[in-house]
């Protein structure tokens, strides 16, 4: 079960219990020995991945270990790209931290904290913001109060709002700002359902002409379209926001496996995102999952597809 390349690292993060008087009983099991193992309750195979967050570890836990090593990179002049993925209610957006977080310090995700280190340093490059949405395959931009989605040409969006900021409160006002412009739909699973693809990027410009970006994306729920109860023109939404997330897998296996194809044009979330997802540059992938026994086949299905990238 060695790893096949190093270009992905791949975690996996439990979330806890929040009803403390519901159930306590869990469907993951934890080994912790060279690597993190997962062993799912009544299920043979085991998995390997680069970091277990079991349901004690904090925010801070998660940034240090996903998004930190990445800063440098971007520094260095590399595209990097952190995505959440998994079934809606697992924490996705509470990880990344697209949306402000009550008791701020201790809950802020992956962006804030970010953005709070970016600014910490001498200023090495000027920072920019964008925010995109991917929702039924069309380009959004959060930042503008213009509803018609955005033109893509070959891999790259056309026209989309980049605003250089100077602090990182600024570049929270056009999170903020991004986030009351999204699409959100309801389905059975949870009111909050988010059934669209978020692309928050941070842009850095050095004087010395080193150009690179930080793409954080938190991904549509990875729910089946059958389980969520979906019709009509919902259904089309889950069709497409599955487009979306079985690319990003296919894409990610086929340069784990160095495949001479990568298919990218497969849907607008992996042909927009093409000049970040490629060997010269590196990629985080947190997949958030849930241990109550009832979610386990979402759980498992979320797995395997962590497995499948890695
Ligand atoms: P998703 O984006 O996957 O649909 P959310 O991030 O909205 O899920 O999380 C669902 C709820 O659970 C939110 O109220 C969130 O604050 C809470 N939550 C998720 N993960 C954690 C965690 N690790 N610790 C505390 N609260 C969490």
């Amino acid at each position: 079960m060695s790893k096949k390349n190093n270009f992905v690292n791949v975690s996996i993060r439990i979330k806890p219990a929040l009803n403390k008087n519901l159930s306590k009983s869990s469907c993951l099991h934890v080994l912790k020995d060279n690597l993190p193992v997962l062993i799912v309750s009544d299920r043979p195979q085991t998995y390997v991945f680069d970091n277990i967050f079991t349901e004690d570890a904090n925010q801070e836990i998660i940034y240090n270990n996903t998004v930190k090593p990445l800063i440098q990179h971007v520094k260095n002049g590399y595209n990097c790209t952190i995505f959440t993925y998994g079934q809606t209610g697992t924490g996705k957006s509470y990880t990344m931290g697209t949306f402000s977080q009550p008791n701020r310090d201790e809950n802020e995700g992956l962006i804030p904290r970010t953005l709070a280190s970016l600014f910490e340093e001498e200023n090495e490059c000027e920072i920019s913001v964008s925010f995109i949405e991917i929702y039924n395959e069309k380009v959004y931009d959060l930042l503008t109060n213009n509803k018609s989605p955005l033109i893509v040409k070959g891999f790259k969006v056309c026209n989309f709002n980049n605003q250089r900021v100077f602090t990182p409160q600024e570049a929270m006002h056009f999170l903020n700002m991004g986030n009351t412009n999204r699409h959100t739909g309801e389905t059975k699973q949870n009111t909050k359902s988010s059934r669209s693809h978020a692309i928050f990027t941070i842009h850095c410009n050095s004087f010395n002409g080193i150009n690179a970006k930080l793409n954080l994306v938190d991904l549509a729920g990875c729910e089946s379209v059958k389980k969520t109860g979906t019709q009509g023109n919902s259904f089309f939404e889950g069709v497409n926001i599955n487009k979306g997330l079985l690319s990003i897998g296919q894409v990610m296996s086929a340069l784990s496996l160095d495949a001479s194809y990568i298919p990218y044009r497969q849907s607008v979330l992996t042909t927009i995102l093409q000049d970040s997802l490629n060997k010269r540059n590196y990629v985080s992938l947190i997949s958030c999952v849930s241990s109550l026994p009832e979610d386990v086949n979402e759980t498992v299905q979320t797995l395997e597809f962590a497995y499948r990238v890695k």
